[in-house]
């Protein structure tokens, strides 16, 4: 390694001193003048050695200011007072327009207090700031505990409400009995929820507000839960008061089938004939007012055959009434055997029958006629071996436009007095 020599040494003490009086610059009020004329001088290109007695003072004043920081060593220098002043400043400014709670108070008027000194010296303001950060971390200590206070009372709150709703949600489902109940709920709900407001308007701490509200919401739980209890039981006794009544509504639907069937039987047996066991005149009744509507409604054909037994009358006579009423029974049965199933025959009284042949022409019955009229005549009926002459006459009509009930039956009985007048064993027709 080459040893420098003093031209090199002059260049780097030159340029040592160019870059000190840059970097000092702006540090030192006291400095600040040299510093500059040093650094002008240098980049005016003038020769360092000529500028010693700026470097002489230089060292004197750097001499000064670090004797003058060696006899403030422990209290704070003028500009670091001031900086403490302003530090102290911002910070009462920021309690200021903190709410303080009241446990800190007192903290905080001994804080004033001691910003208030006149001629503070470094000590007493440095212990004054800490003072101050110290009450606004505990008060950040406390917010936030009381934040986590609130966060946990207002889910607990929140969980307690579901409940109520769900409470109340129930009593939605009751039925009409339960309105009063309902009712009564309704209104104690709305008077804890009011005294809820109350309570929130008018708290002032925290911890008070949390009791009031949470005693609150018991009272509503408790009132909830006996609504739901009194809700249980009447609904367990509507239930019970249903399986009675169904009980009973079952009782009575087996009576009204046993009654309903009693009186099919009646009804039944009103309409029809002991003797014969064809329908009779009523059940006739009711069948012809069925006919004759569809009749005047659909206009489809409908006959009428009034038929009578001859000279039945002798019969009973020579052979007793007992043998008339066989007669009777075996003409019916012949009768009702050779028409329709859904032509109808009754016995309309006596010894006469009348038959309906709905679709039926009064030509077309006419044929029916005269097939059961020989079927009758032969039918060899005898009384204890001995033969009796049975015949039967009819007359029939069949339903015409403008014709009422009776009007047919009318003409039907004419044709019937023709047949008899005849010479009987005949049919004959008489239509409008
Ligand atoms: P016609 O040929 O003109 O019809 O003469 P008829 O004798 O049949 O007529 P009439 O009206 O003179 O007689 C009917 C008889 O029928 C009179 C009555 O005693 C008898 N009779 C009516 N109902 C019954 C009954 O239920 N049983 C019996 N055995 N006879 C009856
Ligand atoms: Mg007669
Ligand atoms: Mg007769």
């Amino acid at each position: 390694m080459d040893t420098p020599n003093n031209s090199d040494i002059d260049k780097l003490l030159y340029k040592l001193v160019f870059q000190f009086s840059i970097y000092a610059l702006g540090s030192n009020k006291q400095l600040d003048p040299l510093l500059v004329k040093i650094n002008k001088s240098l980049k005016q290109g003038l020769n360092y050695h000529s500028l010693t007695p700026e470097f002489i003072a230089l060292s004197k004043t750097l001499a000064h200011i670090s004797k003058q920081e060696k006899s403030t060593d422990g209290n704070a220098s003028p500009s670091s007072i001031e900086y403490q002043r302003y530090l102290i400043d911002r910070l009462n400014k920021l309690l200021a327009e903190t709410d303080i709670p009241f446990k800190f108070q007192r903290q905080y008027k001994l804080l004033q207090q001691k910003s208030r000194i006149k001629k503070p010296n470094g000590e007493d303001t440095k212990k004054a700031i800490d003072l101050a950060l110290s009450l606004l971390f505990s008060i950040k200590d406390q917010a936030l505990s009381e934040q986590h206070d609130i966060e946990d009372f207002f889910s607990k709150f929140s969980k307690q409400f579901m409940l109520l709703g769900e409470h109340v949600a129930d009593v939605g489902k009751s039925n009409e009995a339960s309105i009063e109940n309902s009712k009564n709920l309704s209104d104690a709900i709305n008077v804890q929820v009011d005294n809820i407001k109350s309570s929130s308007a008018n708290a002032v701490e925290l911890s008070s507000l949390q009791k009031n509200i949470a005693q609150h919401i018991q009272e509503l739980s408790l009132q909830c839960q006996q609504h739901q209890e009194k809700e249980n039981s009447q609904l367990l006794e509507s239930q019970k008061q249903l399986s009675l009544m169904t009980e009973k509504l079952q009782q009575l639907e087996v009576e009204t089938d046993s009654l309903r069937s009693n009186l099919k039987v009646v009804h039944d047996k009103a309409l029809s004939d002991a003797l014969t066991g064809l329908p009779n005149r009523m059940a006739y009744d009711e069948r012809i007012k069925i006919e004759f509507n569809r009749w005047h409604r659909y206009k489809s054909p409908l006959s009428l055959v009034i038929w009578d037994i001859d000279l039945f009358k002798s019969i009973n006579d020579t052979y007793g009434h007992k043998a008339g009423d066989n007669t009777l029974a075996i003409v019916a049965q012949l009768l009702s055997a050779n028409c329709r199933k859904t032509d109808f025959i009754a016995r309309y009284g006596g010894e006469e029958f009348v038959m309906l042949l709905p679709n039926t022409t009064s030509a077309q019955t006419l044929i029916v006629a005269e097939k059961i009229r020989p079927i009758i005549a032969n039918s060899g009926f005898n009384y204890h071996g001995e033969s009796i002459k049975l015949t039967i006459s009819c007359g029939i009509s069949q339903f015409s436009e403008g014709d009422e009930q009776e009007t047919a039956f009318e003409r039907a009985d004419q044709a019937l007095y023709l047949s008899k007048e005849q010479g009987r064993n005949k049919c004959s027709i008489i239509d409008k």
